[in-house]
This record gives structure tokens, sequence and C-alpha cells, in this order.
């Protein structure tokens, strides 16, 4: 069932989502070469709880922790540990915070340090395609519009999507319906209204669209062992234009 969301619970969503949106600009100059995964998930948790708020993903389905950091190969889902970032590596932090029983979820790559001409590439296309589909999440488009607009952007790119996951509804649940996959038809799937708030996260790479699941049984990780890149926002539905929750993040700027 896909939720409308009241005024009272859109302004709990709109506080949630810019708690995300504040605890990705507190940990971006963190991230250089040498820091722990670990240590960004330390200071996010803090930074997360000083705000009233509580780290969505931590304990979810036994999720160890307060960010998903998932560097080079590894897609979604990464483990935060005692690695310590390179220059030159890709990383996507995913975060999630619940405030007053509502999620707001927003992920984001940065590179560290300096990128070869590649990964920027990457990085640039990835975050253009999620941009192609918050355009068409208004009232009166179809879930599928924003696939296919993703879609379009990655074939015209030449990246490959990962297919197996998604973006979906967020509220007082992290997953909520309807999903909102990075490919599909034009004019198909659930009718968008205002009310409805759904988190959009394409999840590209560099050709090769297959993945599997680490042993650790969270972490997604390219076949190939090339990067992947991941940009997410949480969007609410309006009238008129599609209002992000998780902050006007752009380019890592903002
Ligand atoms: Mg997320
Ligand atoms: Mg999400």
């Amino acid at each position: 069932m896909i939720t409308i969301k009241s005024p009272r619970e859109i302004e709990l969503m709109r506080i949630a989502g810019n708690i995300v949106y504040e605890t990705h600009k507190y940990l971006k100059p963190y991230i250089k070469e040498g820091i722990t995964t670990k240590k960004l998930d330390e200071l996010a948790e803090k930074f997360i709880r000083s705000k009233g708020a509580t780290p969505s993903f931590k304990g979810y389905q036994g999720f160890p922790s307060t960010l998903c950091t998932s560097v080079n190969d590894e897609v979604v889902h990464g483990f935060p540990s005692n690695y310590k970032l390179k220059n030159g590596d890709i990383i996507s932090i995913d975060i999630g915070a619940c405030y007053k029983g509502y999620h707001g979820d927003s992920g984001w790559s940065y590179v560290v340090g300096n990128g070869s001409k590649d990964v920027d590439y990457l990085m640039e296309h990835t975050e253009k395609s999620l941009y192609e589909g918050i355009k068409l999440a208004r009232a009166g488009n179809r879930v599928g519009d924003i696939s296919n607009a993703i879609e379009v952007y990655a074939n015209k790119h030449n990246l490959g999507i990962v297919r197996e996951l998604c973006g979906h509804g967020v509220g007082t649940n992290l997953h909520e319906d309807p999903n909102v996959p990075n490919y599909g038809e034009k004019s198909t799937g659930p009718l968008l209204k205002p009310g409805m708030v759904i988190a959009i996260e394409p999840m590209l790479t560099f050709g090769d669209e297959s993945i599997y699941e680490d042993d650790n049984g969270w972490t997604i990780k390219t076949n190939d062992g090339k990067n992947a890149a991941h940009f997410e926002h949480t969007v609410l539905i309006t009238e008129g234009e599609p209002e992000i929750l998780t902050g006007e993040w752009k380019n890592g700027k903002e």
C-alpha cells in the first residue's frame, strides 16, 4: 500500500530529511585518505543522535551500523570497518535518520582525493541520472516514467544499471511501497499523487550489470570488480515541482 502523508507527517519528514542532509555535509570534510570507514560511522551516529534522531539503518533487519559505506566495487550496503580510505577510492555513503518515527534516506558517492577520468565520468553521470528521475517525480506521472528516464540516461552514457536493487517509498518505515526501479517503461506502474514520498536511487556501473552478495549477507558487489556509484534522494510528490527532502546536494556542493 502506498501511503499519502498528511501535512503533519510531511513536516516531520522534512525534518528527518534535513538531518540526513546535515549529516552528509558534516561528514564531507572527513572523507579523506587515511580515515577508516568505521570512524565515519562513529561521527555520523553521534551527529544524528545530537539532532534528536536515531540512525535508521542500525539494527534494521540486523544491519550493524549507522552508515552504509560502499567502497569501489561495493555497490551498496557496505559495512563500516577498519579499512582506511585511499586516494582514488570511490565511496558511497548512505545515510538514514529517523525523527519522531519518520525516516529520511539519502546516499551520495564521493571520490577520495583525485579520481581517474573514468571514475569522474561514472560519478557525474550517475548523479545526473538521479536528477533525470527526480524531474519526473510529479503528480500525474507514473513510477515507470521515473524508471525509464534513469534507464534512458544510463544507456545513453553506456553505463550499466544494477537491476536487483531499487528505490522505494519512505515514511514510518524505511522501505515502503512503491518500488522505484532504475529501469522500466514509461506510463507504467503506480500513479504518483501529492503526499507520496519516495527515495530514488540509481546504482550504475561501467557496463557489466551483474552483482553478487558478499559472505556478510549484505554487501552487494560488482561481478567484474569494477567501481560502482550510487546517488539517492528522498523526494516528496507535490501538486507542482518535486520537493527534495534531503537537500539540494549536487556534486557534493550546496
Ligand atoms: Mg539509502
Ligand atoms: Mg534507499
